[in-house]
């Protein structure tokens, strides 16, 4: 899930009760080119925009991108490319079920891998769980790449609500569209990557104790970070200040990434230490515990971040 404002983002998922409210429900409506469908419950102008969103994306020559390639798994960045692999992962944006005009605050939901919070409650209960598409199919949740992804009201707002930048601005589009790739990676992973939740940030980062983080180099986090900057290089129409603003947005991406945990550093400094012929180099307390550390049995306990498995795992039930 994700909130405004821009710099005090927090993405999370949470754990959604079965039972959802209902809303009028209009027409469903979905993208030519990714199937990707938009429910009845969203606002015909809302549905219009991400339709939009997606047929600009479509149009963009997005330069070659090796960040984008490897996590991606393509051999030459396209926008056709980057659209697969979210047609894959995301197949109906609905309205988020608590937010409505009335409750448009600065907190309000940005968007929600709604399908990956299903699966999970499922997985709990060990038995598949279903969700209704308003005014559309009746959805077996056996699966993280369910595809329902929420959308909330702080997502048509986006970043530029205060600097006079229209919603189907190219630099709207992209901002939304680099949430919806982020959103896209939540439905994948098995056992302990699945739905690549966000884990606490570490003591001193800007969310400290908040679920707002990946401890993975290849979570919603990288993706969405990626994606936005492939898009904002490739805008023809964006001014320098929308470009700041989406670079900037993708800086905060970047900041959740959590690299090195502490035991990593720990082991780097003693493979540093051993490096030294001299200890009179090596303040005595790291020399102490590097020696300590070599006396264990078992290696020293070392955690960089990873990739992790992408995988989707799924429940076989009949
Ligand atoms: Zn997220």
């Amino acid at each position: 899930m994700r909130f405004l404002p821009l710099l005090t983002l927090v993405f999370a998922l949470h754990v959604p009760a079965f039972g959802m409210g209902s809303k009028p429900a209009g027409r469903m409506a979905s993208d030519a080119h990714t199937q990707i469908q938009v429910a009845g419950d969203l606002t015909e102008s809302e549905q219009r925009l991400l339709l939009d969103d997606f047929a600009y994306l479509e149009q963009q020559n997005i330069e070659d991108n090796s960040a984008i390639n490897a996590l991606f798994h393509l051999d030459h960045t396209s926008a056709s490319g980057m659209l697969s692999w979210l047609a894959e992962r995301m197949q109906f944006i609905v309205a988020n079920q608590k937010d409505s005009p009335s409750s448009r605050t600065e907190s309000s939901v940005v968007m929600s891998n709604l399908g990956a919070s299903l699966y999970f409650r499922a997985k709990q209960a060990n038995s598949p769980g279903s969700f209704q598409v308003a005014n559309g199919p009746l959805l077996s949740v056996n699966s993280p790449r369910v595809g329902i992804i929420e959308a909330g009201s702080g997502l048509f707002r986006g970043p530029f609500a205060n600097e006079n930048v229209n919603t189907s601005a190219p630099s709207s589009r992209i901002y939304r569209l680099g949430t919806i790739f982020h959103e896209a990676r939540h439905s994948d992973g098995n056992g302990i990557s699945l739905a690549f939740f966000h884990e606490k940030c570490p003591a001193g980062h800007i969310y400290e104790n908040q679920a707002a983080c990946d401890h993975n180099l290849n979570g919603p986090y990288t993706i969405g970070g990626n994606t936005i900057l492939a898009m904002e290089k490739s805008c023809q129409n964006c001014s320098e200040q929308e470009r700041e603003i989406l670079r900037l947005s993708a800086l905060d991406s970047f900041s959740r990434i959590i690299r090195d945990s502490v035991e990593t550093m720990q082991a780097d400094e003693c493979s540093y230490v051993n490096t030294i012929s001299s200890n009179e180099l090596v303040p005595p307390i790291i020399s102490e515990k590097c020696r300590a550390n070599s006396r264990q049995t078992s290696p020293v306990s070392e955690s960089p971040s990873v990739f992790w498995d992408e995988k989707p795992e799924s429940l076989n039930h009949s």
